[in-house]
């Protein structure tokens, strides 16, 4: 994929922008000397943004407009140090409702349909952003927010609800209880749009399956908007990305050099039309790709893989590099176990060790499914982990999202 003509324009419009509000990128702009860019090449030699500068500049130092022109801020939690201020303009706030609707549409809502919105709302991007693309589309919403689930579930009978907006760890929580009380028979659910977490394909099939909904995976970050900057479509290949407003890269998280399309890397996106704080080539830490070809579907606009991990999750166990999804994805060849996991490292002895927490049913041999899944990792990814097995429904469930790995070397 290679930038356009029309998305250059529209990054010396920012860079202009930038270089006048002489907020922290303007800074970098102006000491690399840079003015403009021509070319794909010119491009790739602007310099990253990353989540620092943004906490540097707290609490309006991202603010590359006149401070009239912002109606609204968003703010990124972490869950450690400095939250990050976004200020938006009412331009932004309308151009996010639109690419939010778009998801929308991408995955055959309409009108008709009557959304249920768990996601929670204030600082958080993800409630409001939900809400607006939904009453851009014309939908109704019913604007819950996270938590009680007993009025969550008389809410969704009640008002025929049809589309879920939930976490994946929410969708999981709700389907569980839902077959709990056996009142699957009075919920009218078709979809799920589902966003703000990295999840396996385990957990998307007990979700589609236990709820017998499709599921849609929406994208985003509160740095760029919020979710829905892009969206799964009915072929289930990766998610569309809205490149007329976000421009997509990947790169090698270690080099910073872009890579070909296909090839695994960290997400870096750049904001073509962003007023409020236009970022360029933001380092997400998201791992993906840039699928290849087009999409079944017709659509043009680029995809990216489901994300596989964050760049900083990367554990190094015993001089072994591993990423949660390696464990995930051995954990998908054992059917006999849930969807939830959790991994623990700590440092015992003078070594470091890993646990690995999984779940099944009274019916299977523990101590035998403990050896099998760890001599699969040591076959696998080369080290031996100690695996607990405990009974289904012991691991947290959560309403936000389900924290799986701990590194206790460090606490
Ligand atoms: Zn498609």
């Amino acid at each position: 994929m290679k930038i356009s003509q029309t998305q250059l324009e529209q990054v010396n419009t920012q860079i202009k922008r930038l270089l006048e509000s002489n907020n922290f990128y303007g800074k970098k702009l102006a000491e690399a000397g840079i003015s403009e860019v021509k070319s794909g090449e010119d491009f790739e030699k602007l310099p990253f943004s990353q989540k620092q500068d943004l906490r540097d500049a707290y609490p309006l130092g991202l603010m590359a407009v006149p401070e009239e022109d912002v109606v609204r801020i968003h703010s990124s939690s972490g869950t450690t140090g400095t939250p990050v201020i976004i200020p938006y303009t009412a331009k932004d706030v309308e151009d996010w409702a639109v690419q939010f609707a778009r998801c929308y549409e991408m995955a055959g809502i309409t009108d008709k349909d009557r959304l249920q919105v768990t996601p929670g709302y204030g600082l958080w991007t993800a409630g409001i952003g939900f809400q607006a693309g939904a009453e851009r589309l014309g939908a109704m919403v019913v604007p819950m927010g996270p938590g009680n689930t007993n009025k969550q579930l008389q809410m969704m009978q009640d008002m025929e609800t049809t589309v879920l907006c939930a976490t994946s760890s929410y969708a999981l929580l709700l389907a569980e209880e839902i077959q709990k009380r056996g009142i699957s028979g009075d919920i009218h659910l078709k979809k799920g749009v589902i966003g703000s977490e990295r999840w396996g394909e385990k957990m998307r099939q007990r979700i589609k399956n236990e709820l017998g909904i499709e599921i849609y995976d929406i994208y985003g970050l509160t740095e760029i908007y919020g979710p829905g900057i892009g969206i799964s479509c009915e072929h289930e290949c990766g998610m569309h990305i809205w490149d007329d407003y976000v421009y997509v890269e990947i790169i090698n998280p270690e080099t910073g050099e872009v890579l070909p399309d296909g090839e695994w890397g960290e997400i870096v996106l750049t904001t073509l039309v962003k007023e409020g704080a236009p970022l360029i080539r933001y380092r997400t830490h998201d791992i993906s790709r840039i699928i290849p070809g087009e999409c079944k579907c017709g659509s043009k606009f680029p995809r990216i893989d489901v994300i596989s991990g964050r760049s900083d999750d990367m554990m190094k166990i015993k001089g072994v590099n591993v990423f949660p999804k390696q464990i995930e994805e051995i954990l998908a060849l054992f059917p006999e176990v849930s969807s939830e996991y959790q991994i623990r490292i700590s440092h015992l002895d003078g070594k470091d060790t890993m646990r690995i927490y999984v779940e099944t049913n009274g019916t299977v041999d523990f101590a035998q499914l403990s050896e099998d899944i760890a001599l699969k990792v040591k076959e696998k990814i080369g080290f031996t982990p100690l695996v607990k097995v405990v009974e289904l429904g012991v691991l947290p469930r959560s309403e936000k999202k389900s924290k799986r790995v701990f590194d206790e070397r460090y606490e």
